[in-house]
């Protein structure tokens, strides 16, 4: 049970889903049932996306298959139905491409010519859309706007999540397609209603009559007229029944086959992607990757991460593709982090640009030849980053979480990121951080004895030193003033403050004071009205077991980048965390990862150094990398250049050298 959402399972299963035939207990029983991990947990996964069109419906099976081979794939994500089916349906409402010859079952042959040859096959539905036929006959199963009418893109009719299509119907179309066809999973694209098309056109909530009922019967309300955070949680919790009612039709049809979608509810493999979109506000995120895997597998250890690897640029380009060298990184994030090889192209292989397919194509022959170590990987990191998950309803600052992800990566401080926190004292962590979401479970966990560094104006859901007033929008400063705190800090006295500063009980006077706003113009007249105060800028507590530093200094770090502010993350976090688990020479853009592998531990570095700015282009190779892992460990060697690694131990560290680092390595240490 996720503690921290107020709509928990236990209400779920109590409530049921009016809709939903299977109710949540029995899925939830069947679920606990299943004694063996699924073939996602224990294989390697080199998982290729092929997003059909309706005319690919005549493709060659046998060439798309040898194509796979030939490629080192061993699970195709095949489009199999819901807006488009790839076989001929006879539950009613579904429909073949009309491209598919009559007669032929494309997806039998797929899963047939697969299976003989050793690869895996994931079918990927789409219930979000479907004909005008259907509308006509039902139109309350679809998703209707304010004004009353349905949203129409490309001539198909969006659904309802909550209507009797995707609650009822869907469950007769997937138990055909179950039933026929032995797949080894199912995926389901644009699960949930969303409030915008492809085109990005805003099409609001949906207000058809399964909609309005459900939420009188929940809320006794209307529809709000805008969505707000009880109709989030609302849109939450519906989706999250029928997540459930499919998770349960897919194990109870074919116990073997994996549940993979873009929740973390019920599934097997929790589905993201690394993808582009050119309105997106900059700076790109060049950890996308590392951030969605590492999030998805320390979330949810026992499920699999499956992160896309986006081709496209943005939808009106589906053709066009990024750079080859965002493409490796992706992939190589995605393996070190202990997550699915992937690549997603529109169309087969045989695509109008093809440097995404010809640029992963080295690497998953590469990690098909060392695919032992890229199987049942875990987490080997002692601190843990919390992220505020959107289920609860409130915002989180994305900023602020970035700057800390960053930072500890910069730092090669091995960190686990988790939306979830039931890990809190079950699994050991040196050093918890949290960003705008310290959550009340953090108390419980103090009093055990654990670390807690928080990083926000917002003030945490724990006891603290009192909160005295919040100062809004500060242009200003923090004065150092104790010089030994902040041993980073020598040539600094102050530090910039922009946002919002929480002025909490304590004195500064001997860690860092706030600077109320000055003067800054014109020159004659900078900062000559500066004055001091001993408001605090951070508070220590909990036996000095926590610490709260009550402004935004990730989000500063993260937009800005000075090495002020990371210079005082740096000395908090090894004041509180005295024993890092790696100490190195590596220059900052060498992203680290440690997992462990039974008995071995994995240490994986990335090379960040090609990007820059919009571009991402060859990393430049290093040398000669230092590393001091704590732990002993008798025999290490790297695999991306083959050798074995001297090693020498003290004081329960082992010390190394990585002779040399082009784009990825991996050195495994047993
Ligand atoms: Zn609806």
């Amino acid at each position: 049970m996720r503690i921290h959402d107020p709509l928990n399972r236990r209400h779920f299963a109590r409530l049921g889903h009016p809709l939903i035939g299977l109710p949540l207990l029995i899925y939830l029983t069947a679920l606990q049932a299943r004694a063996q991990e699924g073939w996602w947990m224990r294989e390697p996964i080199r998982w290729v996306q092929t997003n059909l069109r309706e005319t690919d419906a005549g493709l060659d099976p046998r060439r798309l298959i040898d194509q796979m081979v030939e490629y080192r794939a061993n699970v195709l994500h095949f489009s199999m139905g819901g807006i488009v089916a790839h076989y001929h349906p006879k539950v009613s409402f579904h429909y073949a491409s009309a491209y598919l010859p009559p007669g032929k079952d494309l997806m039998g042959e797929i899963v047939q010519l697969a299976h003989a040859r050793g690869i895996r096959v994931v079918g990927r539905f789409d219930l979000s859309k479907t004909r005008k036929e259907v509308y006509d006959a039902r139109p309350e199963w679809f998703f209707r706007k304010a004004a009353g009418g349905p949203v129409i893109y490309n001539g198909l009719y969006s659904t309802c999540s909550n209507g009797g299509y995707y609650c009822d119907h869907a469950m007769k179309i997937l138990a055909e397609a179950l039933d026929r066809c032995d797949v080894d999973g199912l995926f389901f694209n644009m699960f949930g209603n969303q409030s915008r098309d492809y085109s990005g056109n805003f099409v609001g909530h949906c207000h058809c009559d399964s909609c309005r009922r459900l939420y009188r019967e929940l809320y006794n309300q209307d529809l709000p007229e805008e969505p707000d955070e009880q109709y989030r949680r609302f849109m939450f919790r519906c989706s999250r029944e029928v997540a459930a009612a499919i998770g349960g039709l897919i194990h109870e049809k074919r116990p073997k086959a994996g549940y993979f979608n873009y929740i973390q509810e019920s599934t097997d493999g929790i589905m993201s992607e690394s993808n582009t979109a050119v309105s997106r506000p900059l700076p790109l995120w060049p950890y996308a990757s590392s951030d969605n895997v590492n999030r998805a597998r320390n979330s949810e250890p026992g499920k699999m991460s499956v992160n896309l690897n986006m081709q496209f640029v943005d939808y009106p380009w589906r053709f066009a593709t990024v750079s080859e060298h965002e493409i490796t990184l992706r992939a190589w994030q995605n393996m070190a982090h202990g997550g699915a090889l992937t690549l997603a192209v529109n169309g087969t292989f045989d695509h109008e640009d093809r440097q995404a397919i010809e640029a992963a194509r080295p690497i998953f022959r590469w990690a098909a030849e060392n695919q032992r170590y890229y199987a049942s990987q875990r987490s080997a990191a002692r601190v843990l980053l919390l992220r505020g998950p959107e289920r609860t309803g409130r915002s989180y600052s994305q900023s602020s979480y970035r700057g800390l992800f960053r930072f500890l990566s910069e730092e090669h401080i091995p960190f686990a990121v988790s939306e979830n926190l039931e890990w809190l004292g079950k699994r050991e962590f040196d050093l918890v951080l949290a960003t705008d979401w310290a959550a009340p479970e953090l108390a419980q966990y103090l009093a055990q004895g654990g670390h807690v560094l928080i990083v926000s104006p917002r003030p945490p859901e724990i006891h603290t030193p009192r909160v005295i007033t919040i100062h809004k929008d500060v242009e200003s400063y923090f004065r150092i003033r104790n010089t030994s705190l902040f041993p980073s800090l020598k040539l600094t006295n102050l530090i910039m403050l922009d946002g919002d500063y929480t002025e909490v009980e304590g004195d500064g006077s001997d860690s860092l004071s706030f600077v109320p706003p000055s003067m800054f113009g014109p020159p004659e007249k900078i900062h000559v009205d500066i004055t001091n105060t001993n408001k605090t800028g951070i508070v220590f507590f909990g036996g000095g077991r926590a610490a709260w530093i009550p402004w935004d200094l990730a989000g500063l770090y993260y937009r800005h980048s000075l090495p002020a502010h990371a210079g005082i993350l740096r000395d908090v976090v090894n004041r509180m965390l005295p024993e890092r688990q790696i100490r190195t020479n590596a220059h900052p853009l060498v992203e680290m990862s440690l997992m462990r592998q039974g008995s071995r531990t994995l240490l994986h570095l990335v090379n960040l150094t090609g990007h820059s700015q919009t571009g991402y282009f060859a990393p430049l190779p290093m040398r000669d990398i230092r590393v001091e892992l704590v732990g002993n460990f008798r025999q290490a060697r790297t695999v991306r250049s083959k050798g074995s690694v001297s090693l020498t131990r003290a004081g329960g560290r082992t010390a190394f050298t990585v002779p040399r680092l082009t784009d990825y390595e991996l050195v495994v240490l047993e």
